[in-house]
Parts: structure tokens; C-alpha cells; sequence
């Protein structure tokens, strides 16, 4: 046998011992990363959070956030299916605790059999529940649905009313129904729609703190400029819809990624806050 050759001996399995480096427990514990990478950022990402630079609410950060939902969604609108201010009332009211989808599903048969207000406003609410059976709340929605006809007929000559005051003193319709009809049909920025797709994005992107609607509402108001109000919103409930969704967001996937630090990202390249959350 050739010097300086040791034969390798058996082990009591018949395996070959294979020698691996020894690796000291201390080269195991990797240094303490940077800040913006504690909290999940990607390695190497540089946080839109620094102390003392970071703020939420920024000028300059809106007018972004704003440009790339522009960019996404140039022109979106309420995907509810309605061809009067009459049709659009109603299926916002039955949109409450459902989708549009479904409820696209159930306005056309329900439109041709009542096709008026005053065909609404004769109906017992009772009339009207297997109708709307499948969108959820149908017995609320009834008596909305037949008490918002009658009061129409008796305050307003049968016409959907295009201002908030008037559309609020109808059942069934808060602040969120009556923006969108003033919105969406009469193009009147009374407000922002706050729904559960805007009250979790406006959350994630920080542009609120607030969980009550009407809080988020003021916060938008007073961060989104008034031209925008309309538009907004319908990105925002697009977004939502598409790659925003309540659990697993498609953050890979978002244009607002980097300018976004939600605590319940997917996948980010900046620091996530824990505050900023659905
Ligand atoms: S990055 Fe994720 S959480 Fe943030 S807005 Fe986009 S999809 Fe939503």
C-alpha cells in the first residue's frame, strides 16, 4: 500500500463514514438583520420606513398610491348591473352581505316582474323574499326594498332622490348606498364608498387607523382630493376583488408593493407594520 494512505474503516452498518466539517454552533446564528428585514422585507430591501421619514399620509405618497391605481384601473366602475337610479338603489341595498355577482343574478328576473318604483311600493315585504332569498338578509332587504319605494313615492313624486340628506331619510340606506347611487349615477362626489374592499385596503396602505366606516370615510375625505372620490373607491373595490383579497393578497403580483406595509402581505420588499392590517 502506498504511504500516506489510510484505508477507511467499515463502520458496524457496513456503511462508509462520510466526514463532514465540523461546524461550529456560532457560525449557525446569522447576525441580527437589518430593521427593514426583521419584519419579513426580502433581504436587501431598503424600507419606505425609516424613523423620522416615513409618514403614511405623505403628500407625495398618496399622489403615488393614487397614479398606480390610475394605472391600473383607468377606468372602473360599479359592477352592479342597473339601467336607472331606481335599479342601482336596489341592488346596492341587496349587494349588503353578498357579492355583485350573485346579486347580477337576481336583479333581471326580479326588474321584470316589478319593473317601477310604484310596483315596489304595492308589494307586502313578504312578496317579495323568495325573490331575493338567495343574495342573504332577504327579510331585511324586503322591508328595505318595499319601505324605500313608498317613501320615494310619497317624498320625492316617485324619483330617486340625488342628494345624501334625501337618500338617507330611506330605509335600508346608509352613508355607503347613498355614495354610491350619488356616485355612480348622479356623478355627485358627496362622499367616498366605504366598503369591506376599501375599509381593508385603506387599512393595509395605511391611510387610515380607523375600523368604523364613517371614520374611514372622513380619513379618505380628507387625504384623497375630491375629484377622485368616485374613482377611488371603484379602484379600490376592484382591487380587492383582483389581487387584494381579504386572505392570501396577491402581493407578488401589486403595483402598490413597494409603497405597501401591510402586516398580512404575502410577499414584500419593505418592512411590514403591524399596525397596518385588514
Ligand atoms: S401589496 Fe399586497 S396587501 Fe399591499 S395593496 Fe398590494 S395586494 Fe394588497
Amino acid at each position: 500500500m502506498p504511504r500516506g494512505i489510510t484505508p477507511r474503516r467499515p463502520t458496524k452498518t457496513g456503511r462508509s463514514e462520510v466526514t463532514r466539517p465540523r461546524v461550529s454552533r456560532l457560525t449557525l446564528i446569522s447576525p441580527s438583520p437589518p430593521r427593514a428585514e426583521r419584519k419579513g422585507a426580502l433581504p436587501g430591501a431598503r424600507s419606505l420606513a425609516a424613523p423620522g421619514r416615513y409618514r403614511p399620509t405623505a403628500p407625495e405618497r398618496v399622489r403615488e398610491i393614487l397614479a398606480r391605481l390610475d394605472r391600473l384601473y383607468p377606468d372602473v366602475t360599479c359592477a352592479l348591473a342597473h339601467r336607472s337610479p331606481w335599479e342601482l338603489l336596489v341592488a346596492t341595498i341587496l349587494s349588503a352581505q353578498s357579492t355583485d355577482v350573485r346579486v347580477n343574478m337576481v336583479t333581471p328576473e326580479l326588474f321584470k316582474k316589478y319593473p317601477t318604483v310604484q310596483d315596489f311600493a304595492r308589494l307586502e315585504p313578504r312578496e317579495l323574499e323568495p325573490d331575493i332569498r338567495s343574495t342573504g338578509f332577504f327579510r331585511n332587504k324586503s322591508k328595505s326594498l318595499v319601505g324605500a319605494a313608498r317613501k320615494i313615492l310619497e317624498h320625492f313624486e316617485g324619483k330617486v332622490p340625488d342628494s345624501m340628506t334625501g337618500l338617507l331619510i330611506l330605509p335600508g340606506v346608509a352613508r355607503k348606498t347613498a355614495n354610491v347611487v350619488l356616485g355612480t349615477w348622479f356623478g355627485k362626489a358627496e362622499g367616498v364608498v366605504v366598503d369591506t374592499h376599501v375599509h381593508r385596503i385603506s387599512r393595509r396602505l395605511e391611510l387610515t387607523r380607523n375600523h368604523d366606516p364613517k371614520k374611514i370615510e372622513v380619513d379618505l375625505m380628507r387625504l384623497i382630493p375630491r375629484e377622485k372620490w368616485i374613482l377611488f373607491a371603484h379602484q379600490l373595490i376592484w382591487h380587492g376583488r383582483r389581487l387584494c383579497v381579504a386572505r392570501g393578497p396577491k402581493c407578488a403580483d401589486c403595483l402598490l408593493e413597494n409603497l405597501c406595509h401591510a402586516a398580512d402581505k404575502t410577499w414584500s420588499t419593505v418592512a411590514r407594520h403591524s399596525a397596518a392590517g385588514a
